[in-house]
């Protein structure tokens, strides 16, 4: 099974990849997760586009993306969180893999920035909260799991989180549009969205 979730910033596709991933025992492929745990000079140069709230050029991404996806535990199938982002990448997708179903998790621009500024993560064990929503911590600023400090990524910045949403139909409308994906409404409970995507599997 391969499946893509495309959505904005905010709206939900890594939960939904997280979980689905572990029900269907696929891997679960963040492009934006594998930038912020590459280290060296990659990272360095990654992180100049992701702490302003651009994207990281295609050719970085692509390569990175080919290379992950050759490993062992691709072999039963994905879910690409955050990939294609760009035409480019689309096109490559294109050529390159099937996939089974494309799923768009929609929410509005409202919802997307109400998110992103209250997400806060564990600095120790990558546990993640929002201020904004239902998941938030039992003490301020400390992770409910393991006592870690939650700090804000760096491109959660109400600027930076404008630009993302600029960017995203700038870049991502087209894709959009190419690949006419399923639309399952983000704005239910986690369940209900997951619900809603395994109807569509079935
Ligand atoms: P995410 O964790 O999916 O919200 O991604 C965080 C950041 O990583 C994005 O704002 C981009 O800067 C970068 N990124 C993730 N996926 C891609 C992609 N497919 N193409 C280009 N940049 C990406």
């Amino acid at each position: 099974m391969k499946l893509v979730f495309i959505g904005k910033p905010g709206s939900g596709k890594g939960t939904q990849a997280k979980i689905l991933s572990k029900k269907l025992k696929i891997s679960h492929i963040s492009t934006g997760d594998l930038f912020r745990q590459s280290t060296g000079e990659f990272s360095k140069l990654v992180h100049s586009y992701i702490d302003g709230g651009n994207f990281v050029p295609d050719d970085l991404t692509i390569k990175m993306l080919r290379e992950r996806i050759l490993k062992e535990d691709c072999k039963n199938g994905f879910i690409f969180d955050g990939f294609p982002r760009t035409l480019p990448q689309a096109e490559m997708l294109e050529k390159e893999i099937k996939i089974d179903y494309i799923i768009d998790v929609h929410i509005s621009d409202e919802e997307a920035i109400k998110r992103m500024s209250g997400r806060r993560i564990c600095k120790k064990c990558g546990e993640l909260y929002n201020l904004n929503t239902n998941h938030i911590p039992k003490k301020k600023n400390m992770c409910d799991k393991c006592g870690g400090i939650l700090f804000k990524r760096e491109d959660q910045t109400s600027e930076a989180i404008k630009k993302r949403i600029e960017i995203h139909y700038k870049e991502v409308k087209p894709i959009l549009k190419k690949f006419n994906p399923i639309i399952i409404n983000g704005e239910q409970s986690i369940d209900k969205v997951t619900e809603d995507i395994l109807k569509i599997l079935e």
